[in-house]
């Protein structure tokens, strides 16, 4: 233990560097989406996030959108504790069966018109984790979903570009699948 303490204090953090285009094209990004949304919503678009089962890899993620790096809340998104008060319910893992429940009445809490959108290889069919006896399925197995983001996991990028995607369908400006 404290030999690992010593290596901590002496080596440096094992950070990736940022590449030299990435923060141009973040910055692209949520232009894009700060326009989309103030076209569609007006303001900002709230995003409430269950978790129905996943490794938390997809989490680690999510939480990255809101570090001071990708800082989303200056584009106008942001995430809410209560589904009452979203317009977009983010799913992220295979549904288990003990996480159905919550996650159908977390759906019908959500006021209308609403989007869903099933985060990672496992929103999708459940991933590494489909076949387990304690899973149900993706997401759409439980509740109409709007969006896929693949990915195991996504990057905070992806998951910009397909909320981007998303509200640009929804304004008829593209057609995403
Ligand atoms: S898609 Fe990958 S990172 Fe996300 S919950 Fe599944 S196994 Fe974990």
């Amino acid at each position: 233990m404290r030999r690992r303490l010593f290596k901590n204090l002496v080596t440096a953090p094992s950070t990736e560097p940022v590449s030299e285009e990435e923060p141009a094209v973040l910055d692209a990004a949520g232009a894009a989406l700060r326009g989309a949304i103030a076209r569609r919503l007006g303001r900002s678009l709230a995003i409430r996030e269950v978790d129905s089962g996943s490794c938390n890899g997809c989490e680690l993620e999510i939480h990255a959108l809101n570090n001071a790096y990708y800082d989303v809340e200056r584009f106008g998104l942001r995430f809410v504790a209560s589904p009452r008060h979203a317009d977009v319910l983010m799913v992220t893992g295979p549904v288990t069966k003990n996480m159905r429940e919550a996650l159908e009445r977390t759906y019908h809490a959500v006021p209308n018109p609403k989007w869903v959108v099933a985060i990672g290889d496992c929103g999708r069919d459940g991933g590494c984790f489909a076949g387990s006896y304690a899973v149900v399925g993706g997401v759409a197995e439980v509740i109409p979903v709007d969006l896929h983001i693949p990915g195991c996991p996504p990057t905070p990028m992806a998951m910009l570009q397909g909320l981007l995607a998303l509200l640009e369908r929804a304004d008829g400006r593209a057609v995403i699948s």
